[in-house]
């Protein structure tokens, strides 16, 4: 299949797991959330968002092979205990996008993202190619009506080779402040060599614009931006690597791939993501794929803390890396001098 293709389905994908999660932010205090197993949240929306995605994969393009966040165990379970609460309020917002869908097509389409990646192609299904997907990148944003993505990646010998990452809540409007959710969204997206677009997270038919991102001037203040949670990235480590640059302007945070849509239209010159001293926690592929393509199709460099490039061949986790930096080539060396500078402390 080409890669336009691939692209258009991805984008409507995308487009529609948007605008359902948008619909469902505007009703958060009815929606709740439960806790995961690895104490992160998941609500009815990641449930709903991952099903429509799969399902529009899998309708438009065949059987795909999907490494998603989000499992239906808990949803079998719930129903399997005389429960069907959950799994009627996920069908209940699939259907806003996928209109005959039924409890037990949502449950497979959801299970799609269950594929198993093992480091080097060894795994089950197709690995020539596969997608990646986080349905609610940033569950902990949605929830506090700040920022989250929709994010969806197609990645073929250890990169991704496309990007789509929906940005529901982000406004195209930089001065917008990222906690108030914008009625529109943006959704950007780019395949390997082609550069990225944005567009709107509404309506199918707008036209999209080519990101042109500016060089931040030298002497120009640096921008940083990273997680809100402190558990995710050492906003002291990033604090005391930033001093480095010289002049600072006041940093962003924002939860999920949104950084990587922020750094990628010049609204921040910088992403940070820093290991806190002794974590020993292996990234999630579906959480870099999109945002790293598309930072580095809007000229960004792309690399872990010890300047590796991501590698996304090692199963569901990038366990050869560490950490993430993205910046601008000039900036990206004087970063990962100042990381290696300032050591493990
Ligand atoms: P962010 O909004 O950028 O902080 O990232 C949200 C993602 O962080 C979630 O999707 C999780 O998969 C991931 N995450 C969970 N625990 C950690 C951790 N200890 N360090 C880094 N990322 C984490
Ligand atoms: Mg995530």
């Amino acid at each position: 299949m080409s890669q336009p293709d691939r692209l258009s389905v991805a984008r409507l994908a995308v487009l529609r797991a948007s605008r359902l999660c948008r619909r469902l932010q505007a009703d958060l205090a009815r929606l709740g959330s439960m806790t995961k197993g690895d104490a992160s949240p998941v609500t009815v929306a990641d449930f709903a968002a991952q099903a429509v995605v799969a399902h529009t994969l899998r309708e438009m393009l065949g059987p795909p092979t999907i490494v998603a966040e989000e499992s239906a165990l808990e949803l079998r379970r719930r129903r399997a205990e005389g429960d069907p609460g959950l799994i009627d309020a996920v069908l209940s917002a699939v259907r806003t996008e996928w209109a005959d869908a039924t409890a037990e097509g949502v449950l497979e389409a959801i299970d799609l993202g269950a594929a198993e990646p093992l480091p080097s192609g060894g795994g089950r299904g197709d690995w020539s190619g596969f997608w990646a997907l986080d349905p609610i990148d940033g569950t902990k944003g949605f929830l506090r009506n700040g920022q989250y993505a929709v994010a969806l990646a197609w990645i073929e010998a250890g990169s991704p080779t496309l990007g789509v990452l929906g940005c529901p809540a982000l406004s195209k409007d930089f001065n917008r402040p990222l906690d108030e959710p914008d009625p529109r969204g943006t959704i950007y997206f780019g395949v390997a060599g082609g550069g990225v677009y944005e567009t709107g997270a509404e309506d199918e038919r707008e036209a999209p614009v080519r990101v042109r991102r500016l060089e931040p001037a030298e002497g120009e203040p640096v921008r940083l931006c990273e997680s809100v949670e402190g558990s995710h990235t050492s906003h002291d480590r990033a604090e005391k690597v930033m001093e480095r640059l010289g002049e600072l302007a006041e940093p962003l945070r924002l939860d999920g791939q949104t950084k990587y849509a922020v750094a990628a239209r010049g609204q921040a010159d910088v992403y940070l993501r820093l290991p806190r001293p002794g974590s020993r926690y292996t990234e999630r592929i579906w959480d870099h794929a999109a945002g790293a393509l598309l930072a580095r199709e809007a000229g960004l460099a792309v690399t872990d803390v010890d300047g590796r490039e991501l590698d996304f061949s090692r199963g569901r986790g990038l366990d050869k890396n560490r950490g993430v930096v993205v910046a601008p080539a000039r900036l990206h060396g004087l970063l990962l001098g100042a990381i290696r500078a300032l050591g493990e402390d």
